[in-house]
């Protein structure tokens, strides 16, 4: 779950990371309220999620209300990369000395917390990882021992700083930490964490994204939810319960599992179809998850085929058949379904099936074979 950037403000004042004094508006006339109240310079910067707002003209300095009305009434409605800017923060402008990056996020491999730090921020990381990686200090924090004071240290020692910047980034990397881990964050980054003239380190932007799965642990991360924006069938999917990445292609996609949903895209793509969503099912196959998965993906007009793609593992493959069949019994499906059924009990899911199929109820041998007719199915010619 991405945050905008004055989320992730927030979510970073709760830490006690030093960020400008602002507030969101939608319209000019909040905006100007808003600078009125925190005074002038400020800046007027645009809420989309994606980076290099500043290039595209959504982010600017005003020293008047006038130029407020001028910027806001710009950056509102502005189409930044696809994202049309329905709120602006607007925010005290700051004086820049430096700019820095700092961030952290999970290093799945080495099963530790990687924090970056980089005497080379304002520019996206990837272009300092690229150009000059030896810019980028690392750290590799064992979720167990935490960051400590002294590997802070030495991390932002490695990292060359502006001396005078080394006790206020230790004090933000440290608190960054507790609101990565303690906020379940998957990536807490802030771009350019500014040194200013007068020796203060500060937050002037964030990244902020959130594990979903934590929803439960933070009554607060509701307010976050409700701003995510998301298609119709994501939508959908969502108030079911259904884990659903909506795509571009026309084969429909239903497994048990996250894994088996991306194999079972990567196949479609292999054999030369194009699926049109990612559909994870979870562990449980009853029949009323199978119809809500059904509805979801029926309801897309791209949808010219269905492939339900199950691995039975705990859950048996005669609960799985029966599940698709009582979804079927009560959820009218336009297009035709293809089904591999593998994994415990499947022979029995098949036999109970093999009483169901027909044109529009198809049963593949194999998930390569399955793929290939649910691509024909779907008016492709299958590699
Ligand atoms: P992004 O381009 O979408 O990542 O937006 P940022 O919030 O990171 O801002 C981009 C750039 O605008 C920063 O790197 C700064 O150089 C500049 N900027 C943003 N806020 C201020 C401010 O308060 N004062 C000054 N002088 N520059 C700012
Ligand atoms: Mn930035």
């Amino acid at each position: 779950m991405d945050l905008y950037e004055y989320q992730g403000k927030q979510f970073f004042a709760r830490f006690g990371i030093p960020v400008s004094a602002g507030d969101v508006a939608t319209t000019v006339d909040e905006a100007v309220a808003v600078a009125e109240r925190v005074g002038y310079p400020v800046v007027v910067k645009a809420q989309v999620q994606v980076g290099g707002r500043g290039k595209a003209g959504g982010i600017k300095l005003a020293n008047s209300t006038e130029e407020v009305r001028t910027h806001a009434g710009n950056i509102l409605g502005m189409d930044i990369k696809g994202h049309i800017v329905h709120v602006v923060w607007v925010e005290v402008a700051s004086d820049i000395a430096e700019e820095y990056y700092a961030s952290f996020t999970l290093d799945r491999s080495a099963k530790k917390h990687l924090g970056m730090l980089s005497a080379q921020g304002g520019v996206e990381i990837e272009t300092v990882a690229e150009e000059n990686p030896d810019a980028i200090a690392k750290i590799w924090v064992d979720p167990v021992d935490g960051l400590t004071d002294a590997s802070a240290r030495a991390w932002v020692a490695a990292a060359k700083l502006n001396p005078a910047a080394t006790e206020g980034t230790v004090e933000i990397l440290k608190k960054l930490y507790r609101a990565y881990t303690e906020g379940d964050a998957d990536l807490a980054e802030i771009n350019p964490l500014i040194l200013k003239p007068t020796g203060e380190v500060h937050a002037l932007d964030a990244k902020v994204s959130l594990d979903a799965n934590s929803l439960y642990r933070h009554a607060d991360y509701e307010a976050y939810d409700a701003t995510q924006v998301r298609d119709q069938r994501e939508t959908e999917a969502h108030e079911k319960g259904l884990q659903y990445v909506g795509l571009e292609g026309s084969v429909g996609v239903i497994a048990n599992g996250a894994g088996l949903a991306m194999s079972t895209v990567d196949i479609i793509n292999q054999v030369g179809g194009k699926p049109a969503n990612f559909l994870d099912i979870g562990g449980g196959s009853n029949a009323a998850v199978m119809a809500g998965a059904l509805e979801v993906i029926n309801n897309d007009p791209n949808v010219r085929s269905i492939f339900i793609n199950i691995f039975g593992g705990i859950t048996k493959g005669e609960e799985v058949a029966n599940g698709i069949v009582q979804a079927l019994a009560s959820v009218n499906i336009d297009s035709p379904i293809v089904i591999r059924l593998d994994g415990t009990n499947a022979d029995e899911g098949r036999a109970i099936l093999a009483g169901h199929l027909s044109e529009k109820l198809q049963m593949a041998p194999n998930m390569l074979s399955a793929a290939r007719r649910a691509v024909e199915l779907a008016g492709g010619t299958p590699k």
